[in-house]
């Protein structure tokens, strides 16, 4: 191994969170695979037919590229899903391998309608209806004219979906815009029931409100985060966990982020470590170096924060996260050796380290460190 760490994905993590997203989502409700940001870090390429082996056939994506990634990597006909950027002239190449597209705007749905209609095939579509998010989405006014495009197009279409997104169904404070959201969606998909209008799939939820808001399941949702065996936050783990028995987290992490102890140092009480003043030693102690830093994904926001494992022991990160290097205080595991197994992300024992234990400073740490994970780092699948 030339590489300073290794990532190792779990097939049977992987297959304990799909089972018990699919007994929260309930019969007939069909699970979509969210693996935009290189499958949350995860890499594509492994994660689709690691996910169709857990038994998904549905991913979406947020581009083109990843689309083509999917159609290349999956070994079970399984669908993909464009929910954000394609190039027009990519449209074609969508309706030739039945890459399904979000519609948010009626540029994108004539264009797409009359490419279709000139190769006679069928575009497949998922209207994505704007609630009150404000990003992207088909207004009251504009979705009145894609209904009027589509009567113009009859034969050139598949309406597979129509569906939204919520701004923020992770946090509480985000409760009357998400309920609000809801009410809106419901309000705009009877104006498509009173032309006949019937989607196959009405999707709304993501990982946060497949938990927290049930009546937003509909006949699929969209997870990411949860698969790979996160909670969207921390509030969203105990709205969960808050009517059931079992306290614990149901959850399995399928990333395991791995490097090894490179060097130890001793320092005398009083000494500044690393980079500039921000760690001093408050007794002697031994210092592990791992070679890894925020070149390899390890953000500089867990300088004095992060947490590692070592020797089956959790340990802290001290000073500042370097380019190429972070430093582990050893005071708790005096046994450890250069040479010696350090987990970043995953488990050792009993311990496990999960992104969001690094601390709760922001909530998009889990989601933004895991992307940040550079393809460079090697990936392997383990049982
Ligand atoms: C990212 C994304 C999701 C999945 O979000 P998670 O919180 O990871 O479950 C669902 N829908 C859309 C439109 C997204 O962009």
């Amino acid at each position: 191994m030339f590489e300073t760490s290794i990532i190792e994905l779990s097939q049977s993590a992987l297959q304990k969170n799909i089972n018990f997203i699919k007994t929260l989502a309930g019969d007939g409700v069909r699970m979509s695979s969210v693996i935009k940001g290189n499958a949350y870090g995860h890499g594509i390429d492994l994660f689709v037919p690691m996910a169709e082996k857990a038994g998904v056939r549905h991913f979406s994506v947020f581009s083109a590229d990843e689309a083509l990634q999917v159609v290349q990597s999956q070994q079970h006909g399984s669908k993909v899903m464009i929910m954000g950027h394609i190039h027009n002239e990519e449209l074609l190449w969508a309706i030739e391998n039945n890459v399904e597209l979000f519609i948010f705007d009626l540029g994108r749905l004539e264009t797409s309608l009359q490419l279709a209609a000139k190769n006679k095939a069928q575009v497949r579509i998922h209207l994505h209806l704007e609630t009150g998010m404000n990003r992207l989405g088909l207004e009251e006014d504009e979705l009145l004219k894609a209904i009027d495009l589509l009567k113009k197009y009859p034969d050139c279409f598949h309406l597979e979906g129509v569906c939204t997104h919520y701004a923020g169904a992770e946090s509480i404070a985000n409760y009357a815009r998400v309920k609000s959201q809801i009410h809106e969606y419901k309000r705009r998909t009877r104006l498509l029931s009173r032309h006949e209008i019937s989607p196959k799939y009405q999707h709304t939820a993501c990982s946060a409100a497949l938990v927290s808001y049930p009546q937003t399941r509909m006949d699929m949702v969209r997870v990411g985060i949860l698969q790979y065996g996160f909670f969207p936050t921390q509030e969203t783990l105990i709205q969960y966990l808050k009517n059931k028995e079992d306290k614990t987290d149901p959850l399995a992490r399928v990333l395991n982020w791995k490097s090894r102890i490179m060097s130890t140092k001793e320092v005398s009480t009083g000494e500044f470590v690393g980079y500039g003043t921000t760690y001093m030693a408050a007794a002697d102690s031994r210092i592990a170096v791992v070679p890894v830093g925020y070149a390899q994904g390890y953000s500089r926001l867990l300088s004095n924060q992060g947490r590692v494992l070592i020797c089956g022991k959790q340990l802290s990160v001290i000073g500042t996260v370097n380019m190429n290097l972070i430093l582990v205080d050893l005071t708790e595991a005096p046994e450890a050796q250069p040479g010696d197994e350090v987990v970043l992300i995953g488990s050792q024992g009993d311990l496990s380290i999960s992104v969001a234990s690094f601390g709760e400073f922001t909530n998009q740490l889990n989601y933004e460190l895991l992307t940040r994970l550079p393809m460079s780092i090697p990936r392997k699948v383990v049982s």
